[in-house]
C-alpha cells in the first residue's frame, strides 16, 4: 500500500467513525423518557394515516395544548403528562388519551386547517371524526379519549365546540371505521 492510499484509508475510516457517532446522536435526540414514549406512539399513531411524509413531532414547553400550524405538529409534555395523572389510572387510559390527541392534531394536518377560513367548531368537529377512525384503526378504545375531552369543555369556547359535541363525533368516527371495515363486534369500545 502507498503512502497515498494509506492516507485516504485513515481518512475514509475517520470519516466512518464520525458518521456513526453522529446517527447515534440522531437516535437519541430524547432525553426527557417521556418525550420518546410520546414520540413512539406518535409514529404508532401516523402509521395508519395515509400520509406521503408524516408532520415533525415537537416537544414544546411553551405551548398551552398540542397544535397543528400546516408544517409541523407541537405538543407541551407538561400538559399530556397533568392530564394524564388528572384523568388515568391505567396505561390503557393514558394511550387512548396521548393517540387521541395526537390524531387529532394530525388530522388538523391533513385536512390543512391552519390555511383554511373556515368555522373553528367545524374543524374540531373534523379532526374528532378522523381522530375516533384512526383510534379504530389503531385498535386503541376510544372511550378514555371521549371522556377526558368532554370533560375537558362542558361548556365549550370560541375555539372549541362543548365536550358533549366532541365525544359524539370520536364515537361517529371510531364506528365509522369499524362498519367501514367490518368490525362491529369492536363496537363496545367507542
Ligand atoms: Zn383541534
Amino acid at each position: 500500500m502507498s503512502k497515498g492510499s494509506a492516507v485516504i484509508v485513515g481518512l475514509a475510516l475517520f470519516g466512518g467513525a464520525f458518521w456513526l457517532l453522529n446517527q447515534q446522536k440522531k437516535q437519541t435526540p430524547h432525553h426527557n423518557p417521556f418525550e420518546s414514549m410520546a414520540q413512539s406512539l406518535y409514529q404508532r399513531v401516523c402509521s395508519v394515516f395515509n400520509m406521503p411524509s408524516a408532520p415533525p413531532l415537537i416537544a414544546d414547553y411553551t405551548v398551552s395544548n398540542a397544535q397543528s400550524n400546516g408544517y409541523n405538529i407541537t405538543y407541551n409534555p407538561y400538559w399530556i403528562e397533568s392530564m394524564v395523572n388528572r384523568h388515568c389510572n391505567n396505561t390503557e387510559c393514558s394511550q387512548s388519551f396521548i393517540m387521541g390527541v395526537f390524531a387529532h392534531e394530525i388530522a388538523h394536518h391533513i385536512l390543512q386547517h391552519a390555511f383554511k377560513k373556515q368555522n373553528r367548531h367545524q374543524q374540531e368537529l373534523e379532526a374528532d371524526f378522523m381522530a375516533g377512525e384512526a383510534l379504530a384503526a389503531l385498535q386503541v378504545p376510544a372511550n378514555d379519549f371521549q371522556r377526558i375531552l368532554g370533560n375537558l369543555s362542558q361548556h365549550g369556547s370560541p375555539t372549541h365546540p362543548a365536550g358533549i359535541f366532541r365525544k359524539q363525533y370520536i364515537a361517529n368516527g371510531f364506528r365509522n371505521y369499524l362498519r367501514r371495515t367490518g368490525q362491529a363486534w369492536w363496537l363496545s369500545f367507542a
